[in-house]
């Protein structure tokens, strides 16, 4: 028998001496007066990066989602209409905050929100739509923003797969009323667990930040006064510690992102399949390498992601719609999200992947897309 082939890991972070350097010091150094220290650095080094005016670290990309929505006052009796296909990290805080998530279908190229299907689900209850730019691909952002000035709706971006995504110059993230990220680590950018909150919006800024600290306003001079009932989402130092080297190393984390992509894409050309598009005048940050075999083509995923196990590389399934999980009504008219997930497969793109890795990981996909 021989040995077991390396393991091709589906994503784990990029992690140098200068991370765990600043881990150190915040372990050592950062507590008493300086206990904010990396948090703060690493607010500003994210604004500077995604060229918005403010943020806030939080415990998790939903976390963020869960604040800002909450900012905005929905709640009881609103709806949100996001993508049915989605991780449930989006869905979930619109139903924390008691209001109902109205899944739509999506665009076939995109995977997100079809613009068309968007406003067809519009009612007097909608308060938001929410932008999810699944796997890196960016939303149809000036249709959406067309829709959400049109109807007074808020637009909100879920940009935790977004990271690296340029929409005509613009950074995902900053499009919308305010921008949700996430440094889980699967994610581009990672601090563990954690996410951020970043708005260009002075007052909803101050909400958001009263609200992640229990109620407590910035300027309350009263020690142990919140003036409401808030929430406790926010980062830790140690964790920020980890996100400022991770934000210093942005653009080469980005690239890595792509040189993956770029090569799956030259393996795997010729191949009756659709990889993350990048439309004209967008730059995709390509977090999730992904495959859609073409409509009518024989696949079977499951013999793939088999083959995958067989020679130890973890592949993943696309999301599942939502509404095809037990809390959520089916919604079998929604074709495109149900045909994409059939046909769909996550491929591996871990930080380290070698062009080896890569190849080995393209020929299964080859292999079996002729059997
Ligand atoms: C990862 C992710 C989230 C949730 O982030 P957490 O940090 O795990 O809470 C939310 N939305 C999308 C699109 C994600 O990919």
């Amino acid at each position: 028998m021989s040995a077991t082939p390396s393991r091709i890991h589906y994503t784990r972070p990029s992690i140098t001496q200068r991370e765990t350097d600043y881990a150190a010091d915040a372990a050592a150094n950062g507590w008493g007066e300086r206990c904010y220290d990396y948090i703060h650095r690493f607010e500003k080094l994210f604004c500077e990066h995604l060229g918005s005016r403010h943020a806030i670290a939080t415990a998790s990309g939903t976390g963020a989602l869960h604040l800002g929505m909450a900012a905005l006052g929905i709640g009881a009796g609103d709806e949100v209409i996001l993508a049915d296909i989605n991780w449930i990290a989006s869905a979930a805080p619109i139903v924390h905050l008691g209001a109902t998530p109205v899944l739509v279908d999506v665009d076939a190229n995109s995977w997100c929100l079809d613009p068309a299907a968007v406003e067809a689900a519009i009612t007097p209850r909608t308060r938001a739509i929410l932008a999810v730019h699944l796997y890196g691909n960016l939303c149809e952002l000036d249709a959406l923003r067309a829709i959400a000035a049109r109807y007074g709706l808020h637009l909100i971006e879920d940009a935790a797969e977004a990271l690296g995504s340029v929409w005509h110059g613009r950074r995902a993230g900053t499009l919308g009323v305010f921008g949700a990220f996430s440094f889980h680590g699967t994610k581009t950018f990672t601090t563990g667990e954690g996410g951020i909150f970043v708005t260009d919006d002075d007052a909803l800024y101050e909400r958001v930040l009263t609200l992640s600290n229990h109620g407590r306003a910035r300027g309350e001079t009263r020690q142990f006064w919140p003036e409401r009932i808030g929430y406790k989402y926010k980062m830790s130092n140690l964790q920020a510690a980890i996100g400022c080297a991770q934000v210093e190393r942005a653009e080469e984390l980005i690239a890595g992102k792509r040189r993956i992509f770029e090569a799956y894409a030259r393996h795997l050309a010729g191949l009756p399949l659709q990889l993350n598009p990048e439309p004209p005048g967008t730059r995709n940050g390509y977090w999730m390498p992904t495959l859609v075999v073409d409509e009518g083509v024989p696949f079977e995923r499951e013999a793939l992601l088999a083959r995958f196990k067989a020679d130890n590389i973890d592949g993943r399934v696309f999301f599942w719609p939502l509404s095809s999980l037990s809390m959520f009504e089916p919604r079998p008219q929604h074709r495109i999200s149900h045909s994409l997930a059939r046909r769909a497969l996550n491929l591996p793109s871990y930080h380290d992947m070698s062009s080896a890795d890569i190849a080995r990981v393209a020929a299964h996909v080859t292999a079996q897309l002729a059997a």
